[in-house]
C-alpha cells in the first residue's frame, strides 16, 4: 500500500511510469487553460486556502487532471482536512502521480505533479488518515470533475442506411443506446432531406454508446465490417450515394490506429478492397426523430423485411456471443 515511506521512495528514486504521456508546449497549454489554471497547474502556484471549487464537494465522482484529463482521485478517498485545500488519502493509482522533492521557501515537502503531463497540483504531507497515513493538497484549480458519463464510450460509423445499422447494433450487449445521424460533412445541422442530396457530403452513421468493459471498440468495429459490404464505393445494395458510404469516425488518435487495424485484418474476409474511409470525427448531428429506433417501430415495413431480417440473421448466426439475452435465445 502506499504511505510515507513509499512516497520518499519515488521523492528519491523516481516515480512509476505512467500509463501515457501527454507534452504540449508552454503555449499549447495557455491556449487550453484559464490564468489562474496556468499559473497553478504550469507554473507551479497555489490558490489561496479555502478559494478553490472542490474544497466543500463531496459528491461521488472521479477528478481528473485540468491539463490532460487523466484520472488523478476517487472522491471516496476525499476528505476534510481544515486546511483550505482539497485533500485526498490516496490518488486512484500509485503510477497517476509523479513525487517530487520540493526544497522551495525553506522547507523539505514532496510535490505531487501529474505523471502524465506534469501538472502541478500539490503536495503530499504524513499527516493524513488511516489507512495510508497521506495527506494529499491538492489545488482545485489543478483538476476537473470527470462525470460517470464521460467514463462510458461512443463510436461512430456509417455503414449503408442508418435504420439498416442501427438495428444490427440495438441487439448487441454492453450497448447502450444507438442514435441515427449525420456526420463527415460540411455543412451545420442538416437535415435528411440535405443530406440525401449527396451536395453536403455528411453520411448516414450511427453514434453507438457502449460500455467498453462489455464490449471493445474493436468487436464493435469488426460487427460494423461484417454487417455492411465495405468494398462498394459510395453503395450499399439499392441504395447509392456518397450518404451510403462506408466510414468510421474516430475521436482520437488511439481510435483512429484500432480502426486502421482492424479494417486491415477484415480485409482477409473479402475478395474486392475494403474502401471503408476513416477519418476524424468532427461533429455528430442526431437525425430526425422519425429516423430514429426506425427498425422496432416499423417492423412491417417492406424495406424491413428485405434488407434488415436478412442482416439481423446473419448477426446472430456469426456473433450470438455478443447478443444480449433475450435476442440470442430467440
Ligand atoms: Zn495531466
Amino acid at each position: 500500500m502506499l504511505d510515507w515511506n513509499q512516497v520518499i521512495k519515488y521523492a528519491n528514486n523516481g516515480s512509476p511510469a505512467p500509463e501515457k504521456r501527454v507534452e504540449k508546449s508552454e503555449n499549447e497549454w495557455k491556449e487550453l487553460l484559464t490564468a489562474e489554471q496556468f499559473q497553478i497547474a504550469r507554473l507551479k502556484g497555489t490558490e489561496r486556502a479555502g478559494s478553490g471549487a472542490f474544497c466543500e464537494r463531496h459528491e461521488p465522482g472521479l477528478y481528473g487532471c485540468i491539463c490532460c484529463g487523466s484520472v488523478l482521485f476517487d472522491a471516496r478517498t476525499k476528505f476534510e482536512s481544515g486546511s483550505g485545500w482539497p485533500s485526498f488519502t490516496k490518488p486512484v493509482a500509485d503510477n497517476a502521480i509523479k513525487y517530487v522533492k520540493d526544497t522551495s521557501w525553506g522547507m523539505t515537502r514532496v510535490e505531487v505533479l501529474c505523471n502524465a503531463c506534469d501538472a502541478h497540483l500539490g503536495h503530499v504531507f504524513p499527516d493524513g488518515p488511516a489507512p495510508s497515513g497521506l495527506r494529499f493538497c491538492i489545488n482545485s484549480a489543478s483538476m476537473q470533475l470527470i462525470e460517470e458519463d464521460q467514463q462510458k464510450a461512443t463510436a461512430v460509423f456509417g455503414g449503408g442506411c442508418f435504420w439498416c445499422t442501427e438495428a444490427v447494433f440495438q441487439q448487441l450487449k454492453g450497448v447502450n443506446q444507438v442514435v441515427s445521424g449525420y456526420a463527415g460533412g460540411h455543412i451545420k445541422n442538416p437535415t435528411y432531406r440535405e443530406i440525401c442530396s449527396g451536395r453536403t457530403g455528411h453520411a448516414e452513421v450511427i453514434e453507438v454508446s457502449y460500455n467498453p468493459n462489455e464490449i471493445g471498440y474493436k468487436d464493435l468495429l469488426k460487427i460494423f465490417f461484417s454487417a455492411h459490404d465495405p468494398t462498394t464505393l459510395n453503395r450499399q445494395g439499392y441504395d447509392q450515394g456518397t450518404q451510403y458510404r462506408s466510414i468510421i469516425l474516430t475521436r482520437d488518435e488511439d481510435e483512429n490506429q484500432v480502426a486502421k487495424q482492424v479494417r486491415e485484418e477484415m480485409q482477409d474476409y473479402f475478395d474486392d478492397p475494403i474502401v471503408t474511409e476513416i477519418k476524424t470525427l468532427e461533429h455528430f448531428y442526431p437525425a430526425e426523430a422519425d429516423h430514429q429506433n426506425f427498425y422496432n417501430d416499423n417492423p412491417g415495413q417492406p424495406y424491413c423485411n428485405v434488407i434488415i431480417n436478412p442482416k439481423l440473421q446473419k448477426l446472430r448466426s456469426m456473433f450470438s456471443s455478443f447478443l444480449k439475452e433475450e435476442i440470442s435465445d430467440l
